[in-house]
């Protein structure tokens, strides 16, 4: 069934046109069909251009069991259920039922818009507020789905979304007078009625860590458990498996204390000063945690006598807050509600504040408003294996990055998978043909000063030549901003930087110029298709390793060394393959693409490391003289130009 329908007079062949069936599609569909039929595990590695996305949903429609399919990001998500699932239901004539879920904070709450609008018009209104507030209500009298991804009114980061979505914090659950009409019931009972669920790996792991304490789930059960992009998961899924406490929370327990003193307990003027003490000591303990944009280890800083003391502030503003609002219990369903996240924050500090106990990492972040204190456990294979045997069913993992040459065992270990099957599929891509790598000669040491005005001297002539058409992935802010600022001193083609819109539109801005050279650092290592020749050079500034000042990554490196372990060789060294793997994946992305990877880092050479790192990137040809790539990217552009 499975090689009929990806054969070119099968359903796949009718539906696309130009459908060349693939041997390495082939076989991962077919893993996944035995995988479906044996309810085992399955972790498979599809190189760049194998066509995963159809190789795993072919099989999981055909199989006709409750799948749910987990991908990377929300955008991914969408893409996947406005775009492939569509194709693939109507070329297999599926007739299931399919589904979108998104967190919470993706839909409107009804109960939380309308308390915003009585509360807008009081004393301190703010005007543009309230229009966007009247504009959402408007649009949310229209919407059937009530995703405000859909709503033009306001934009996706508006700080206005917090206050008119919900959290399973503050929402009223079967109390709410507005129950019937919530687009979360409605978007869960959608999805339990389907038959394909599509969310993002966030929602799934938030949902996980939920159900182990059994409240307030959105995710319904499933036979098989598909993930795309699997290798985000352990760090994703450690994220959840913690507990955090940030002072957003505490701030936005404050507003709703002070709307229900404005709209329900107006008597109740102590109320005001529970929000204000609340406000007040979460800024003030911000404010002691230093500069923003800062990771540290929150064991180390609990012991700074000032940040006890504004710690300890906090515990008296809340128990404050819980002696207050006991007083009013019975006459605002937001106080009762607030009265109970009171004693959920109490306990979460209680918990970030004891630091003595072990198998955690604790630490703490800081933006230039807010901070979060964390706790994230070193390990969560145990209770990802725990939840897997609860659920049963098929897992399946992929992504086009999950081997460190060849094995997988970094992966596996980390969530504690026992899969029946693991292997690598080739990308069809003709690496030797399609794209050269360099690792320049004469490069100066990573870290040595002076390395951003090295590296502008030394690359920005080939830049120049190449019209741009160039992504500078950076391994930091720092040395991006850097970067950035030199070239754009010396270059003649525009030079677009990170973070000075947002990512979507600096990626739209980048295809839209044609000549551009893109610096950046994080988000922009994956999850980016530029086709063509738009994007025929690929730099990246030094080896990926994380800095090992990470609070996370220093934990799991004391983990592994306290299990008698090599931290560097099983830890940094594979986290560091897996991002470089990522970065690599950004230049060639389909048969006709040709481009250069120039890889700034002596290290790839000189040290016996590096023959992991080269050993599990693509079959790409090597060279050290820049003159070669030169000469190839002059050539790709005749080449494009006589096209
Ligand atoms: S049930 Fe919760 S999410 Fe739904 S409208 Fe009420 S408060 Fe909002």
């Amino acid at each position: 069934m499975i090689t009929k329908t990806f054969s070119q007079e099968g359903a796949l062949g009718k539906a696309i046109p130009g459908f060349q069936p693939r041997q390495a599609q082939l076989d991962m569909a077919e893993a996944v069909r035995k995988a479906i039929k044996d309810q085992s595990q399955l972790v498979i590695e599809a190189g760049t251009g194998t066509g995963k996305t159809f190789a795993y949903l072919v099989p999981a429609l055909l199989s006709g069991k409750k799948t749910i399919i987990s991908t990377g990001s929300k955008n991914l998500q969408e893409q996947l259920f406005h775009r492939d699932l569509p194709l693939m239901t109507s070329a297999l004539g599926f007739y299931g039922q399919v589904a979108l879920l998104k967190g919470r904070a993706n839909y409107l709450c009804i109960e939380r818009l309308g308390r915003q609008m009585i509360e807008s018009h009081g004393t301190h209104t703010d005007p543009t507020l309230l229009t966007q507030l009247v504009k959402v209500r408007s649009w949310a009298s229209e919407s059937k789905s009530g995703d405000l991804g859909e709503c033009d009114a306001i934009a996706e980061d508006s700080p206005v979304i917090p206050t008119i979505t919900s959290t399973n914090d503050n929402c009223l659950g079967k109390d709410c007078p507005n129950y019937t009409e919530c687009f979360v019931l409605k978007a869960r009972k959608k999805a339990l009625d389907a038959d394909v669920v599509v969310v993002n790996h966030h929602l799934f792991m938030a949902d996980l860590a939920i159900k182990e304490t059994g409240f307030g789930e959105l995710i319904p059960e499933a036979e098989v458990f598909i993930f795309d992009e699997a290798h985000q998961i352990p760090d994703i899924a450690s994220q959840y498996f913690g507990q955090s406490l940030s002072s957003r929370q505490i701030q936005e327990l404050a507003k709703d204390i002070e709307i229900g003193y404005r709209t329900e307990a107006k008597d109740m003027r102590q109320l005001q000063k529970v929000a204000d003490k609340l406000v007040q000591s979460a800024s003030d303990l911000r404010i002691c945690l230093g500069e923003p944009g800062f990771r540290g280890n929150w064991r180390e800083a609990i012991n700074s006598p000032s940040i006890a003391r504004e710690v300890e502030r906090v515990r008296e503003a809340i128990d404050f807050a819980i002696e207050v609002l006991k007083l009013v219990l019975g006459r605002s369903q937001l106080l009762d509600v607030a009265f109970e996240r009171a004693h959920t924050i109490k306990g979460r500090i209680d918990r970030v504040c004891d630091v003595s106990i072990t198998g955690y990492s604790y630490w703490f972040d800081t933006t230039p408003r807010h901070f979060s204190l964390h706790i994230t456990p070193l390990s969560v294979a145990d209770k990802f294996h725990e939840q897997i045997e609860l659920k049963q069913g098929t897992w399946i993992f992929t992504s086009a990055t999950l081997a460190v040459n060849d094995d997988f065992g970094h992966f596996t270990s980390r969530l504690g998978l026992k899969p029946s099957a693991q292997f690598s599929l080739p990308s069809p891509f003709d690496y030797p043909t399609q794209a050269r790598l360099c690792v320049p000669r004469y490069l100066p040491e990573p870290n040595s000063p002076g390395l951003a005005d090295k590296l502008v001297t030394m690359l920005a002539p080939l830049i120049e030549q190449n019209q741009g058409r160039c992504f500078f992935l950076c391994t930091s802010h720092s040395m991006m901003r850097e970067l950035g600022e030199r070239f754009r001193e010396v270059l003649s083609v525009p030079v677009l930087m990170q973070g000075e819109t947002s990512k979507q539109k600096t990626l739209a801005e980048f295809m839209e110029l044609g000549n551009a050279l893109l610096v950046a650092t994080g988000a922009f290592w994956e999850g980016i298709d530029v086709r063509g020749d738009t994007l025929s050079c690929v730099i990246i500034d030094k080896l990926p390793f994380t800095a090992p000042d990470d609070p996370l990554l220093k934990a799991r490196i004391e983990d592994c060394r306290l299990k008698g372990g090599d931290p560097f060789a099983q830890v940094q060294l594979p986290d560091a393959v897996i991002t470089l793997k990522q970065g690599v994946g950004r230049l060639i992305r389909d048969k006709k693409d040709k481009g250069a990877l120039i890889i700034c880092d002596n290290r790839l050479v000189t040290r016996e490391y590096g023959g992991v790192f080269l050993a599990s990137l693509p079959a790409i040809p090597r060279t050290r003289d820049l003159g070669v790539i030169e000469d190839f990217l002059h050539q790709i552009s005749v080449t494009n130009n006589q096209d």
